[in-house]
């Protein structure tokens, strides 16, 4: 059976200045091993609760935080986040400067004599792929080098649980790109359970086994990548995950019809509280376009991204609607579109 490394029962914070809560009434459990992608807008507060979890920021109420089966915050416990056995990794590296990458690397092992520190720094550094760096300074690295240590050095002691806050978000593309499968091959070599922090929908969803996704202090949906991809729970997961369009949409018997077109809807991929009108969510990419003279859809933009190209296309109410297609099919901005959906690629939510 699996075993469950970290458990939150409604965690909430509230900054005194502000009425609405940082964090409200957050549970969740994270099986030892798994990465949790916290995901969300700026200020939902991802940042917030990590720092719960770490013992950097107090609850405001009842409520526990409990890693691997002790209880390190709760109305009448605390335990400091040096005891708390977690490793953390900041966006800004946070290194040492005067201290070289192997010092940096052995600064949090203490009850290890010399050659097991030795042993350990060397192992952790092999693990980030930086062994022959191990005599330099933080300024004599790249951004991404700097990373890898700030990763081995909380690797190093080998904690319960990583945190890490937005750790690629100074980094440039192609290098956010390499270090964030890099990271999950790291966590997973390792078997550590970690926490990742961002706002960016594609980096959450490949680094991660399960996602978090928060909006104003909530956590609206947890769920694999592949659950939040394709089920969100909320118009607010389908925008902000998927940036999927949103149309008006009314029940026409067995079809819903928009402005676009009709189109069957399955039952489990209507909400609940859905009656006969709703708004039908679709994705960029499930849309198939189809030239045809005098249809009401225009294509009013197109933008050519090497693997795909984004219609902003144009609806007779002029209403926009977003479309992705793979190369092979290019249509010529201005021409009119009948557009089609993809099989059971769409979903009513409540209007
Ligand atoms: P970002 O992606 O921009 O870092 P976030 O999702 O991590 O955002 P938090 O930093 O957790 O969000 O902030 C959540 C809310 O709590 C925001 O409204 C923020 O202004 C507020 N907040 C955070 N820290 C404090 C503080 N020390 N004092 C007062 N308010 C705070």
């Amino acid at each position: 059976m699996e075993k469950v490394i970290l458990e939150l029962k409604n965690i909430t914070k509230r900054f005194s200045e502000n009425p609405i809560p940082a964090v409200n009434d957050v549970s969740l459990t994270l099986q030892q091993g798994d990465i949790l992608a916290l995901l969300g807008p700026s200020g939902c507060g991802k940042t917030t609760l990590l720092r719960m979890i770490g013992g950097f920021e107090e609850a405001s109420q009842d409520g526990t935080i409990e890693i691997d089966g002790q209880i390190v915050c709760s109305s009448d416990t605390w335990i400091a986040p040096e005891k708390r056995d977690i490793g953390i990794v900041f966006q800004d590296y946070a290194l040492f400067p005067h201290l070289t990458v192997a010092q940096n690397v052995a600064f949090g092992l203490k009850n290890l004599n010399k050659e097991q520190v030795q042993k350990r720094v060397t192992e952790v550094l092999d693990l980030v792929s930086l062994k022959n760096l191990e005599e330099r300074y933080p300024y004599e690295l790249s951004g991404g080098q700097q990373q890898r240590v700030a990763l081995a050095r909380a690797l190093a002691p080998q904690p319960k649980l990583m945190l890490l806050d937005e750790p690629l978000c100074n980094l440039d593309i192609q290098v956010r790109l390499r270090l964030r499968q890099e990271i999950r091959d790291i966590l997973k070599a390792a078997g550590t359970s970690a926490i990742f922090v961002t706002h960016d929908q594609e980096e959450a969803l490949a680094i991660s086994d399960v996602v978090g996704v928060m909006r104003q202090g909530n956590l609206e949906q947890l769920g694999t990548p592949e659950e939040i991809y394709t089920c969100p729970a909320s118009r607010f997961v389908a925008e902000f995950v998927t940036q999927a369009n949103f149309l008006p949409a009314t029940r026409k018997g067995e079809l819903w019809e928009t402005e676009i077109g009709s189109f069957p809807v399955e039952r489990g991929q209507i909400q609940d509280s859905v009656a006969d009108t709703g708004e039908l969510m679709i994705r960029q990419e499930d849309l198939i376009l189809k030239a045809t003279p005098d249809a009401s859809v225009n294509i009013r933009s197109r933008r050519f991204l090497g693997r795909e190209y984004r219609y902003c296309l144009e609806t007779l109410s002029g209403r926009e609607i977003h479309a992705r297609t793979l190369t092979h099919t290019v249509l010529p901005e201005g021409a009119s579109v009948e557009l089609a959906i993809a099989d059971n690629a769409v979903q009513i939510f409540p209007d």
